[in-house]
């Protein structure tokens, strides 16, 4: 497993060279077998991310307080109460029936991301740049529970790096707006964008969270 721990030094040193922020590396565990997860873990792993909620409690069973657990996927309403008491910040916050079901399930404030969908591509989840705006307000006004820490958004993949630096540059400056607008109970300090792919291209355009699988653990067997 030693090749995961050449991958967390490779990451982190190309961190290092692209930001000088303080930066928060999400290790993207779907699939990946426990042993390597635990492996980057003892490595300096401290959160990881799954895009399913059952695949999140599955960690959550045998990793308990080891690790924090993000929720980096869809969210459907009736699988809120089984993650709502175990995640440490949902990264996929896209609709008002979602707020609804965390208000009514969250014991403490739950720490939250709004998706954005910023190419409006059909295949990408999230709401469009023109609807954050709104919604970000609504939330601050009617669920208390919700706490809104920043946004969160996937580029496709372009051929073009200055393409998908263009993805990352628009979350950037509608973070900037909102963080202008000084909207009660909503925070912009994170900015999760970055995968294997594209995380040091993010990383230049401001993220401080980076979600990357492959580049650590090696390529996924779905
Ligand atoms: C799978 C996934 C990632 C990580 O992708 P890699 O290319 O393996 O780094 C990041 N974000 C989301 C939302 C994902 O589903």
């Amino acid at each position: 497993m030693d090749y995961i721990k050449e991958n967390l030094d490779y990451i982190k040193k190309r961190i290092q060279v692209n930001t000088k922020e303080d930066v928060l590396l999400l290790a993207v565990t779907k699939t990946v077998e426990i042993d390597k997860i635990n492996y980057a873990v003892e490595n300096g792993i401290t959160d990881i991310a799954e895009n399913k909620p059952q695949e999140l409690v599955k960690r959550y069973e045998v990793l308990k307080d080891k690790v924090n657990y993000h929720l980096i996927g869809t969210l459907q309403t009736n699988k809120v109460k089984y993650i709502i008491d175990k995640v440490s910040m949902i990264h996929s916050l896209d609709r008002i029936s979602l707020c609804e079901e965390i208000q009514k399930r969250a014991k403490n404030k739950i720490k939250c991301l709004v998706q954005v969908n910023i190419s409006k591509e059909d295949s990408k989840h999230g709401l469009f740049k023109e609807e954050v705006i709104p919604f970000i307000i609504k939330v601050s006004k009617d669920y208390p529970k919700i706490k809104i820490m920043g946004l969160m958004t996937m580029a496709p993949f372009f051929e073009d790096n200055e393409k998908t630096r263009d993805v990352f540059r628009d979350l950037k400056n509608l973070s900037i707006d909102i963080k202008n607008l000084n909207i009660e109970n909503v925070e912009m300090k994170y900015l999760s964008m970055g995968m294997s792919n594209d995380y040091e291209i993010a990383l230049q355009e401001g993220a401080n969270i980076v979600r990357i699988g492959t580049a650590i653990f090696g390529k996924r067997n779905y």
